[in-house]
């Protein structure tokens, strides 16, 4: 007999259209979809087409009625010690007013507008105001160097650049606006505006004719009465880059109706929230993960979300909880790199605070080692569920869909495919699907890709289609890049990129496998392995680890000694195949801006190559240690 979760599943992919016909109920159309999915020109697929909605009507116009007086956007800054809860009138009015000024700017439907901005309220008013008006946002992640900046202005071409004085971090002044200033000098394009949202944060001189004050071209538009921009579901809501672990970012353009929909239903499906409740997802609206669960799905539920700028241990670790007991936050999403962080402080921070209205901690972005997630479930005493997906999707490819029915944690694995995605493991030599349990393989998504997933990446349909759908012999498949297993229950396990693969002497090794079993040692706070080339194996896998205790390498037989346990560790867990040529001590490992680990740029750097395009990487200086040691 098949589980309620397998039948919705099945019914998902099966009757694709009456599936999500059925969820295109749970979001507000000017005009039903004329057609649910229109797939005749594959891998491009057309959601609800001919329907006319607008993402900022569903995420805040349509909750006027119920729910005017609950928080909708509560901003809260440790790093200014700002804090202001805005309900969803106030949310209403501050939208109306910020799409009021980019209109007398000039923006209108279709123009694409860049927000390159801090954790702050504004940003929010601005991407909501993009929607209202049926402009197309393009947010930057704040504090992107000039270069990177300047790329993604080319790219999207934005007639005005919504952006602010100044970011902190760590208590530490981020100046934007040189930032921006530089940019646009290295930049072919010129956006015809520049609004500047000024924090008294850091001086931000403004160019006559170029640059506007938010604050003085609010006042003129306190009342301001925007209508919403009925545009067809098809219509491009935004643009985003993925973070560039691999190599160029990718723009991924995303659809309006095929999004709303798609968010809506996560919220029931996977999330079981309801509306009233509190999300606080602590990621930045720079990533998609506070695209979509920052700020549009829990306002398209009906929710209150927490909008935070500062750092997870700053003053405490507790800061986080001390938000949750606040709250009442009922749902709370994360990622891996964060919990690393707190793991290093004492849980007794977590314990001072009342969680009890925690129902569980998601977090995405990367592997979950089983060490983190079993000291975060310890420390909250809630369960922790792990969701895999990408910038691409907009919403999770594998997790848990507690909300259609309970499903238990498989620690190390995210969960199930979820529904909607007709996920498949491929041999990727001879492109045949692997149906046995427990095959290692690509893990791949049969077209068409579910709602709310990119439409093409932007203003390049061929690197789209050759990108993501070409990469399997003879077939056209979206590829995930990512290699995987499925155990006989059909709960997935992530084994790392797929040119993460290590071939040593003819076995095939996921990287993931191999830091696993390291981590499992009790010193070591973080570790990366890379596969490098060897004239004798072909590959031998090259570790690089993060000890907790730094002074236990800080002489060269201690080192020598904590290698050789590492080295015992992995071939009692994996065999001596996987046993890594080396273990190398260092003091931090080279990350995205997003925190994933540039595990390209450590192989490189390891092989003696050019590592390629670091744009996106957080501290050149990891590198550079990295680079000293070998
Ligand atoms: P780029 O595509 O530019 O190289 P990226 O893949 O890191 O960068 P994102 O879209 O931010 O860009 O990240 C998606 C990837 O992150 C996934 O393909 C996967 O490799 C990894 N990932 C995300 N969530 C998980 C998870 N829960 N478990 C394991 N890996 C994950
Ligand atoms: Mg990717």
């Amino acid at each position: 007999m098949s589980t309620r979760f397998e039948e919705f599943y099945r019914r998902s992919i099966e009757d694709r259209e009456g599936f999500w016909a059925e969820q295109a109920q749970l979001i507000e159309w000017h005009r039903p979809p004329q057609q649910i999915c229109d797939y005749g020109h594959p891998p491009f697929a057309r959601w609800f087409a001919g329907g006319l909605t607008n993402l900022c009507h569903n995420a805040v116009d349509r909750h006027l009625a119920a729910r005017a007086g609950q928080n909708a956007l509560i901003a809260i800054s440790t790093e200014t010690g700002a804090e202001k809860a805005y309900s969803y009138q106030e949310l209403h009015a501050e939208v109306n007013r910020m799409a009021a000024v980019l209109k007398a700017l000039g923006v209108q439907k279709g123009d694409r507008v860049q927000i390159y901005m801090p954790m702050i309220a504004e940003a929010a008013f601005a991407m909501l105001a993009c929607a209202r008006l049926g402009a197309i946002h393009s947010v930057v992640f704040g504090g992107f160097a000039s270069g990177a900046l300047a790329s993604r202005i080319d790219d999207a071409q934005p007639k005005v650049i919504v952006s602010a004085d100044a970011g902190s971090r760590g208590g530490r002044v981020v100046a934007y606006k040189p930032l921006l200033d530089e940019a646009l000098q290295l930049s072919a394009h010129r956006p015809a505006a520049v609004l500047i949202v000024d924090r008294g944060l850091a001086p931000a001189p403004m160019r006559a004719g170029r640059d506007h004050d938010w604050a003085s071209l609010r006042a003129l538009h306190m009342d301001a009465q925007v209508p919403c921009e009925w545009v067809d579901a098809t219509h491009p809501s935004y643009t985003l880059y993925t973070s560039g672990t691999t190599g160029r970012p990718k723009g991924v353009q995303r659809d309006t109706g095929g999004y709303t929909v798609a968010l809506a239903a996560s919220m029931k499906h996977i999330f079981a929230a309801q509306p009233g409740q509190t999300f606080f997802c602590t990621s930045d609206i720079g990533w998609v993960v506070g695209h979509s669960y920052i700020i549009y799905a829990p306002l398209i539920n009906g929710m209150a979300t927490v909008l935070y700028e500062g750092l997870p241990v700053r003053p405490d670790a507790g800061t986080w909880w001390g938000i949750v007991e606040k709250y009442r936050v009922t749902h709370m999403f994360s990622a891996p790199t964060a919990i690393r962080v707190l793991k290093k402080h004492d849980a007794a921070h977590l314990h001072r605070h009342d969680l009890s209205s925690l129902k569980a901690l998601w977090l995405a972005g990367e592997p979950l080692d089983e060490p983190t997630a079993a000291w975060i479930s310890d420390a909250i005493g809630k369960p922790i569920i792990d969701n895999y997906w990408q910038t691409e999707t907009g919403w999770p490819i594998l997790t848990l869909c507690n909300g259609v029915e309970k499903q238990d944690t498989r620690f190390g694995s995210p969960g199930k495919a979820v529904y909607g995605y007709n996920v498949k493991l491929i041999d990727d030599a001879t492109g045949q699907e692997l149906t046995q349990a427990n095959q290692k393989g690509v893990l791949a998504i049969e077209g068409p890709l579910p709602p709310g997933c990119m439409q093409t990446v932007w203003r390049d349909d061929e690197r789209f289609v050759n990108t993501y759908w070409k990469s399997i012999p003879g077939r056209l498949i979206y590829s995930t890049f990512d290699w995987g297993i499925r155990d006989e229950d059909g709960y997935y396990f992530i084994l790392g990129r797929t040119d993460d693969v290590i071939n040593v002497a003819g076995h095939r090794l996921g990287t993931r496998e191999i830091e696993e079993s390291i981590a499992a040692h009790a010193q070591i706070a973080e570790v990366a392995v890379v596969g490098v080339a060897d004239s004798l194996k072909g590959q031998v896998a090259l570790a690089f680890a993060v000890v907790r205790d730094a002074a236990l390498t800080d002489d060269a037989p201690a080192r020598q000694a904590l290698e050789a346990e590492i080295m015992k560790l992995v071939d009692s867990r994996l065999g001596a195949v996987a046993r890594p040529s080396r273990v190398l001590f260092v003091a931090a490992l080279p990350k995205t801006r997003s925190g994933k680990l540039l595990r390209r740029a450590l192989q490189a750097v390891a092989e003696g190559r050019d590592p390629g395009d670091l744009s996106t990487m957080e501290d050149p200086a990891a590198l550079a240690q990295v680079q000293q040691q070998l």
